[in-house]
């Protein structure tokens, strides 16, 4: 965690707290570093969760990248978001067809589900019911949608969100021609290094970035461990990134997940046909 964040919540709370001004003035808050007493002068009923992945990234870029990447976009909007409780980071992923490349901490699907079917279950049973999951990692995008989709049917009652491949949202949200191969795609990729650039530079090692870009054919999904794609444990283009382009990324992720709570706040994170 960077010093910007070290105490910021609890500052600003005893801040407020001083002040005699009301809670809900206080920003968002980072649970680990949080006492009972502030947990409970607060009563938080939504909270945000960055799921990352300790893997091989490249030459160029540091093991946990993904973690990273997920947790300074939860921080970032967690600055903008009043009484939004900030959970730790989940560090692993399903890196099982990463770990040819050494070194990976990978978890099976299984355990990556269980894992979050258990998070979901801590947070109902302290009356948290709305949750925003940002990923960072290709591997838990299958163990999410399980994981959320039989944990809501169990109960209904949960609120459960993912932006699950910001990768994709990037490209979606930014104008054609941002990026130069790819659309930025790529594990290690162009897009990927650019956040990292921007966020963590000192984290980066560009004289080192060497990707492999793919060909393959569209709109039907192979299969593939990552040891068949390319040599240097990164697709993509990472010598085409830029601490700008990471910049215009983190920009457009945090300014439309931003609004996106801020219209599920408005509506009572209610949607469908959901009354109660
Ligand atoms: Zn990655």
């Amino acid at each position: 965690m960077s010093r910007e964040y070290s105490g910021f919540a609890r500052l600003i709370y005893r801040a407020g707290a001083r002040k005699g001004e009301c809670y809900e003035m206080v920003a968002s808050k980072f649970l680990e570093r949080m006492t009972g007493h502030e947990h409970r002068a607060f009563r938080f009923d939504r909270a945000i969760l960055a799921i990352g992945a300790t893997e091989y990234h490249g030459d160029h870029l540091p093991y946990g990248t993904d973690t990273i990447i997920a947790h300074q976009l939860v921080k970032e909007v967690a600055r903008r978001i009043d009484g939004l409780l900030v959970l730790p980071p989940i560090p692993y992923g399903m890196s099982l067809h990463y770990a040819k490349f050494p070194i990976a901490i990978a978890l099976t699907s299984e355990t990556l589900t269980k894992i979050l079917k258990d998070v979901f279950a801590s947070l109902l049973k302290h009356g948290i019911r709305k949750l925003l999951i940002i990923n960072g990692h290709d591997g838990n995008i299958a163990p999410i949608e399980v994981a959320a989709r039989e944990f809501k049917v169990e109960h209904p009652e949960m609120r459960l969100c993912a932006l699950e491949a910001w990768w994709n949202t990037a490209k979606e949200l930014l104008p054609k021609g941002v990026f130069e191969v790819w659309e930025g795609l790529g594990h290690a990729g162009e897009g990927e290094t650019s956040i990292m650039l921007a966020t963590d530079p000192e984290l980066v090692s560009m004289k080192h970035a060497k990707g492999a870009v793919l060909n393959l054919p569209s709109h039907v999904q192979i299969k593939w461990t990552f040891e068949e794609l390319t040599p240097y444990g990164a697709t993509g283009d990472p010598s085409k990134a830029t601490k700008e382009k990471g910049e215009k990324m983190m920009k457009a992720l945090i300014n439309h997940l931003t609004s996106f709570i801020k219209e599920m706040d408005k509506r009572d994170w209610k949607y469908g046909l959901i009354d109660d």
